[in-house]
């Protein structure tokens, strides 16, 4: 029987607290706004987990991220927040239509399935979750209100349909947007990527591109990730400068950082996607070439075009343009190292001062001329000149430093590149022939996808109206069951004839439906704002509501998502508060991102065989044990590799917690039964302040000793989990238990519990359930999660030394330093040698002396 009771069984444990938490719905919060006065309201808090895309079972990485975001929500709760931590799924997507493709089974059925089985498992590793808030972005209920965002969006202007070369997955049949091509393949299924002309849905993301970038300075995020959304928003100063082309009396305008080189212009090229190239060509010599070169080209990757080593392709259009500096006519091209997504998709070459340039203006003879003074390489021996001649030779290859103009102008001969270079955009825009500008790198946000499983695009097309938004109040367009998913280079929605077939809201004749549905990121680009008012259907949320909760106080996820999702969201919190919908402009004011897990040094995959599968782990050691092991691997934003021997470590550490504390709520304890000092009994905020006065005299060398370690580690924690170094925090509870194991036989039962019950305290975030039980039995029923988080005593935290107070019959003669580790003897000795002291003992006989360490000594003398 007692035997039974000392055995750490997780499976016993779990169930029990997991079953009373949704009984008593512990971790619902109320949108109720504050009481009158406002002054008893604790604050709010928002903890925020990504959600997760339910497709099979949750992964490793799933455990991690939840792990990570539980410990901060249990944290702040019980520093007194009140904690909103909800849980949703991004369940639109293509591996449920590509499961529908091959096993005939509907998507809404397979990702049911999906979020039945991640319920189970979040239910079953404890995560303190709002159920009640719920959501997933495939109900009705919650689309409904992406398609009137969408609406909004269009009103102002800020959705747009156009005809665009578009990128282009042969393998998933669908369009993706640019942050979805990844090295010139499919994000999703590694495909090479085309391009092609559709009618897209787009939108302005570009209009704030300005406020993406500034805004990110008043936001805790990690470096990094700033650092990859500047990069991606790609802000560039230079100047717009037009080129014309007389023979067919159009202007081109390019984009350059570099205007202070325009008159080494030698020639001007233009992307294979520029709408201008085939005309162009058109009835010149080359125009059969041009076609085929730019056919070619379409079918190629913007990185793979992009790269510095390749060779430079192209051929002229047998058109030239005029440089507006200087008059010359120089020769146009088209070649594919010109993107069409960077500025103008046209520019000027300049093959003296620049790489690219330099290797097209090579390989395809043309002229090279230098206009600012200096040599990328130092002249050959056999080179006749001098070295301001070979600066000059294009043998010298491309200089891209920066140095005096030379072979300009009069104006502008002998004068520092940089200095000019205001001038020469100055004298442009005098002429009318350029201006100063800025060029992103960010494109506009392409949402049209031609899949199924998506939410479907609230318009309608109507011959006599065009393109017509649903009404609101005809929200949602519901997604019609259909037979066949398979893509045919169209949305599979085309096929529901019923459905596509409708009436114009506007004038009632007959109209089409959108047969396209939305890129997902836009699902999960307003989720957060839904948990708030999740269960709202007469609005998107109560603007109330949300200035309760918004902006999210700790938003937790993955580096990938650096990108595309995290730009996405901070777009349309900015451009719905532009709209008058919410009063905030970043939706994430802190972020962390946690880092990966593999194993024997490899991304789990089922085709390596190296995949860890969380309910395995769950199923066989417990949910506390795979929480805190996971936690416990490493710095929580790093890569940690998975080890069965650590996973074991953890267990074990956490069977020998439950079993001291269950000696300890037996009575089961070895050690003397000291007398309880009062103040040490509970490890909560209120009254875990250390004992004082006679009861500290008392207090045995060990039971100190312990009671130090105890306060060390709320301190360690404490510090530790405001740092999310929840590894260290792990650890720091681990040594207090070493230590109560250490000292097992020396302590009073007090002092025992006193540290038990703390490192159950301290432990709960990470291990919720044996924590709960733990306490629940040291402490005669009370329960950790409604205990305030514990205070440190900073009087008996471990110092290196202190200043120890000495005193004679009671009154202060003297301090003097006392090693933190010193014994009651060495105290007692260090207070006698004390000068002062020495003085007023003066040969008198002590009859006691009391030792306070950490303190003082007092000598009794007679
Ligand atoms: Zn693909
Ligand atoms: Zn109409």
């Amino acid at each position: 029987m007692r035997e039974q009771r000392l055995h750490y069984d997780p499976a016993e444990i779990e169930p029990r607290w997991q079953a009373v938490w949704a009984a008593e719905r512990t971790w619902e919060v109320s949108n109720d706004p504050p009481d009158e006065d406002g002054a008893t309201q604790p604050p709010s808090s928002y903890v925020l987990e990504m959600l997760p895309y339910p497709s099979g079972e949750p992964h490793i990485g799933h455990l991690k991220v939840y792990s990570v975001g539980d410990a901060i929500a249990h944290f702040r709760r019980r520093l007194g927040d009140r904690v909103l931590h909800p849980m949703g799924y991004d369940a639109f997507g293509l591996p449920a239509e590509n499961h529908a493709i091959k096993t005939g089974e509907h998507p809404r059925d397979s990702t049911a399935a999906s979020i039945a089985s991640f319920q189970r498992q979040f239910r079953r590793w404890g995560i303190s979750i709002d159920w009640s808030r719920e959501l997933g972005t495939h109900e009705p209920r919650y689309y409904r209100w992406t398609q009137w965002i969408f609406l909004q969006l269009l009103q102002a202007g800020l959705a747009y349909r156009k005809e665009a070369a578009v990128k282009w997955c042969p393998n998933d049949q669908t369009v993706l947007a640019n942050e979805q091509v990844v090295d010139g393949c499919c994000e999703r299924c590694g495909a090479e990527v085309q391009l092609r002309q559709l009618e897209q849905w787009f939108l302005r993301i570009t209009d704030y591109a300005e406020r993406l970038l500034n805004d990110l300075d008043g936001i805790d995020w990690p470096e990094h990730v700033k650092t990859m959304q500047r990069n991606w928003i790609g802000r560039s100063e230079g100047a717009e400068v037009t080129f014309r082309c007389e023979e067919i009396g159009v202007d081109y305008p390019v984009f350059t950082t570099r205007p202070d080189t325009l008159f080494g212009a030698t020639f001007f090229v233009m992307a294979p996607e520029h709408p201008d190239v085939l005309r162009l060509a058109a009835g010149t010599e080359h125009e059969q070439a041009v076609h085929d070169y730019v056919n070619h080209a379409l079918t190629e990757s913007n990185e793979l075009r992009g790269a510095a080593d390749r060779p430079k392709t192209g051929v002229p259009l047998g058109r030239g343009v005029t440089n507006p500096v200087n008059g010359e006519r120089i020769p146009m091209y088209v070649a594919d190292y010109v993107l069409m997504e960077y500025g103008t998709g046209a520019i000027m070459a300049v093959p003296g001062h620049d790489e690219r340039d330099f290797a097209f203006a090579t390989a395809h003879g043309l002229p090279i001329r230098r206009v600012i003074e200096g040599a990328a390489t130092s002249p050959p021996a056999d080179f006749a000149g001098t070295e301001q001649e070979w600066g000059r030779s294009p043998l010298s290859l491309p200089y891209t430093g920066d140095g005096p103009l030379v072979d300009c102008d009069a104006r502008f001969d002998g004068r520092r590149n940089r200095e000019a270079l205001g001038e020469i955009v100055s004298w442009l825009d005098r002429e009318g022939k350029g201006h100063a500008s800025v060029n992103y790198r960010l494109r506009d946000w392409l949402i049209s996808r031609q899949r199924y499983w998506g939410c479907p695009i609230p318009v309608v097309y109507c011959a006599r109206c065009g393109t017509v938004p649903v009404p609101e109040d005809q929200l949602p367009v519901q997604l019609p069951d259909i037979e066949d998913y398979a893509p045919q280079g169209r949305s599979p929605l085309a096929a529901a004839e019923d459905w596509v077939a409708t009436s114009c809201p506007a004038c009632g004749g007959e109209a089409r439906r959108e047969t396209d549905t939305m890129d997902t990121f836009v699902d999960s680009s307003w989720y957060f704002l839904r948990y708030c008012d999740s269960r709202n259907d007469e609005a998107a949320w109560d603007p109330a509501v949300l200035r309760r909760w918004m902006p999210v106080d700790q938003y937790i996820g993955g580096v990938e998502h650096a990108i595309l999702h995290l730009m996405y969201a901070r777009f349309f919190t900015k451009a719905l508060a532009d709209l008058g919908q919410l009063d905030f402009q970043e939706p994430f004011a802190a972020l962390f991102t946690q880092g990966m897990v593999t194993k024997d040094g490899a991304k789990m995959s089922k085709s390596r065989g190296n995949v860890v599968s969380p309910a395995a782990i769950v199923e066989r050691y417990g949910a506390d044990t795979a929480r805190c092991y996971i936690l416990f691997i490493g710095p929580p934003d790093q890569d940690a590799d998975w080890s069965d021997e650590g996973l074991e470590g953890v267990h074990r550490f956490l069977g020998r917690l439950w079993r001291l504390a269950a000696e300890v709520a037996e009575g089961g304890m070895a050690g003397p039964h000291a007398a309880l000092p009062r103040t040490a009994r509970a490890p909560s905020g209120q009254s875990a302040r250390a004992p004082i006065g006679d009861e500290q005299e008392n207090m045995a060398e060990a039971d100190l000793q312990l009671l130090r370690k105890t306060h060390w580690a709320i301190e360690k924690v404490s510090t530790d989990l405001r740092r999310f170094a929840f590894n260290t925090a792990i650890a720091a509870v681990m040594e207090l238990l070493n230590e109560c194991s250490r000292l097992r036989e020396q302590v009073g039962e007090p002092a025992q519990r006193f540290a038990l019950q703390t490192a159950a305290s301290l432990l709960f975030p990470f291990a919720p359930h044996v924590c709960a039980d733990i306490y629940d039995r040291l402490s005669g029923g009370e329960r950790v999660w409604e205990q305030p988080w514990p205070d440190a005593d900073r009087t008996l935290l471990e110092r290196d030394e202190y200043e120890l107070v000495c005193q004679v019959n009671g009154k202060l003669r003297d301090r003097v330093q006392a090693p933190a580790d010193a014994t009651a003897e060495q105290l007692k000795e260090l207070c006698r040698a004390a000068p002062n002291v020495r003085t007023h003992l003066d040969g008198r006989e002590v009859v006691k002396e009391v030792v306070v360490p950490g303190k003082l000594v007092n000598l009794v003398v007679r």
